[in-house]
């Protein structure tokens, strides 16, 4: 089986993300998206947070999967019989970070290869970072995120009233 996993934060998926997933579903006999757990670093999401808006975002593709992995890329490729590590590039800035990042695999691991994705041109901008920002400044991320990630966004920003508890 030829499978592939995408790795990322994630924090939060976006179409841009989506868009890279899709097209690695039709290459690929199998797809598994990893969830970088990285507790030195601070995300929005939690991991958790993260695993159940992806498991919901991958429903229309019966062959990816997801999970969450705080190691080494390539020991979960190694565990998990994928030969590939897939990585989108929206330009030449993300191009000199993959192809780093690339090298520095190869060299844990040479039986993993990578391959890097070209986005979409409509997606080429799209970065969580900024999404997020947009978010927080009450714009309009429509057109950017799916719907529940957009929903996921407004429920951290802008949280609802807890309903009232019993001795309210
Ligand atoms: P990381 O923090 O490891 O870069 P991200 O979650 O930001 O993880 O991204 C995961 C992968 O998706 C990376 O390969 C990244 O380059 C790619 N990616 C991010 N945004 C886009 C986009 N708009 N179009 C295509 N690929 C993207």
């Amino acid at each position: 089986m030829f499978k592939a996993l995408m790795p990322g934060t994630f924090d939060p998926p976006t179409n841009g993300h989506l868009n890279i997933l899709m097209r690695a579903s039709r290459m690929f006999d199998a797809v598994e998206v990893v969830i970088a757990v990285n507790p030195s670093k601070h995300f929005l999401f939690s991991p958790e947070e993260r695993l159940s808006i992806l498991k919901e975002l991958i429903r229309p593709m019966p062959n990816v999967t997801v999970s969450l992995w705080d190691g080494l890329i390539v020991d979960f490729a190694e565990r998990s019989g994928a030969r590939v590590i897939l990585r989108g590039v929206r330009g030449m800035g993300d191009f000199e970070y993959e192809f780093e990042l690339s090298v520095m695999n190869r060299s844990l691991n040479p039986k993993i290869e990578t391959i890097l994705l070209p986005t979409d041109q409509k997606y080429s901008v799209l970065r969580s970072s900024v999404i997020k920002d947009i978010a927080r400044l009450k714009g309009n991320i429509g057109s950017m995120v799916p719907p529940i990630v957009a929903e996921a966004l407004a429920d951290k920003y802008f949280p609802r009233n807890e309903p009232p508890g019993p001795n309210a």
